[in-house]
């Protein structure tokens, strides 16, 4: 499976915003976007205004470097997105948001996307009581996130116990004495806390 090996860093430069790829640091003044916040590369500081093609462009990156997803995949939730009920931008978004993956971030009991995608991979991470391994599998309401019991001395989740979350999505509900996550409902635009635009992504595949 193709993945990206570059610096995490740079796709956060590159967008001209936070990804938050790498957990702590990402709140911290050793931040990239702080130090450097100019575009990565030898003309990074003196890019031309940008056509209504690479804006777009741009926002689609943003989207699918947020949720670390390659190319396929994502065109294959947009394609998902566009055959479901409703607004398709918001579908694409809620799509994104009901993986695997970010709701283990979206939990607390990874710091980071690409740390909680690991976790998933590594068989730390039980749906309804059954191990998960797939990072894309889409959670549906009612289900049951849990932490395997041989995994619940990881350094991050001992914190997670002690301290809680700071901020909780409303559509999930954390007992994080237990280390049990519930997917109350699905998630709806207004909590997805992404500044994006995700029109810009469907009119960009639309061409
Ligand atoms: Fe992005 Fe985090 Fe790196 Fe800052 S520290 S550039 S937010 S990945």
């Amino acid at each position: 499976m193709a993945r990206y090996t570059d610096s995490v860093c740079r796709l956060c430069r590159r967008e001209g915003t936070k990804l938050f790829l790498k957990g702590d640091r990402c709140y911290s003044q050793k931040c990239a976007v702080v130090k450097r916040p100019a575009p990565p590369g030898q003309h990074g500081q003196s890019r031309k205004k940008p056509s209504n093609y690479g804006v777009q462009l741009r926002e689609k990156q943003k989207c699918r470097r947020a949720y670390g997803i390659m190319e396929a995949q994502f065109r294959r939730y947009f394609e998902m997105a566009e055959r479901m009920r409703g607004v398709a931008g918001e579908n694409l978004l809620q799509l994104l948001e009901r993986r695997l993956d970010n709701v283990v971030y979206r939990l607390g009991f990874a710091d980071s996307r690409p740390q909680a995608r690991q976790f998933v991979r590594h068989n730390h991470i039980l749906v309804n009581g059954e191990r998960v391994n797939m990072p894309s599998c889409l959670v549906k309401a009612g289900d049951m996130i849990t932490i395997k019991e041989s995994s619940k001395d990881i350094e991050r989740l001992k914190s997670l116990k002690e301290e809680g979350i700071g901020v909780l999505p409303k559509w999930l509900e954390l007992d994080a004495a237990n280390l049990t996550g519930k997917v109350l409902t699905l998630p709806k635009r207004e909590d997805i806390d992404l500044s994006l635009a995700e029109h810009l992504i469907i009119e960009l595949y639309s061409r």
